[in-house]
């Protein structure tokens, strides 16, 4: 393995692991727009690198969470729904953005900006509704009643 590769590899990671942060900050955004808590947002797994005021580092940021979960706190169905899918949709706005800045300002485009793109694609498998995925939380939005709103 050549420097180079090894760079190329870090870039990649770098990359994958803005487009997870951008997922995490849209969701703790938006929660915060629509005025629900948020106690923690969580950039990567494995042992804590550092954490200032909610947010925390972590070794692996190849994952994320946000604590309380907001989709499951929002009175309504559709702030529910908006803030289940902010992850993904922060991520297309990045994006976009990226592309929209190689058009205008940047004309090469760069193996970071080609890795978050990747995630941002893979992202999607989120929708799919597994254990705690943003595709579960959508569909436990979607069904929301009024009667489940009332919830506390
Ligand atoms: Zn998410």
């Amino acid at each position: 393995m050549s420097i180079h590769d090894i760079v190329s590899v870090l870039l990649v990671g770098i990359g994958f692991s803005l487009s997870v942060l951008v997922h995490e900050l849209g969701h703790a955004i938006l929660q915060k727009m629509f005025g629900l808590p948020v106690s923690m947002i969580e950039w990567g797994s494995g042992p804590r690198i550092f954490k200032f005021k909610v947010f925390e580092m972590r070794l692996i940021p190849l994952r994320g969470s946000v604590f309380p979960n907001g989709s499951t706190l929002a009175k309504s169905k559709w702030v529910a729904l908006v803030i289940a899918a902010g992850g993904i949709l922060a991520q297309w706005f990045g994006m976009w953005m990226i592309a929209v800045s190689h058009i205008y300002i940047i004309p090469t485009i760069n193996i970071i900006c080609i890795s978050y793109a990747v995630a941002a694609f893979v992202s999607l498998l989120n929708l799919i509704p597994t254990r705690n995925s943003d595709g579960y939380f959508i569909i436990k939005a979607l069904r929301r009643t009024r009667g489940m709103m009332n919830e506390k």
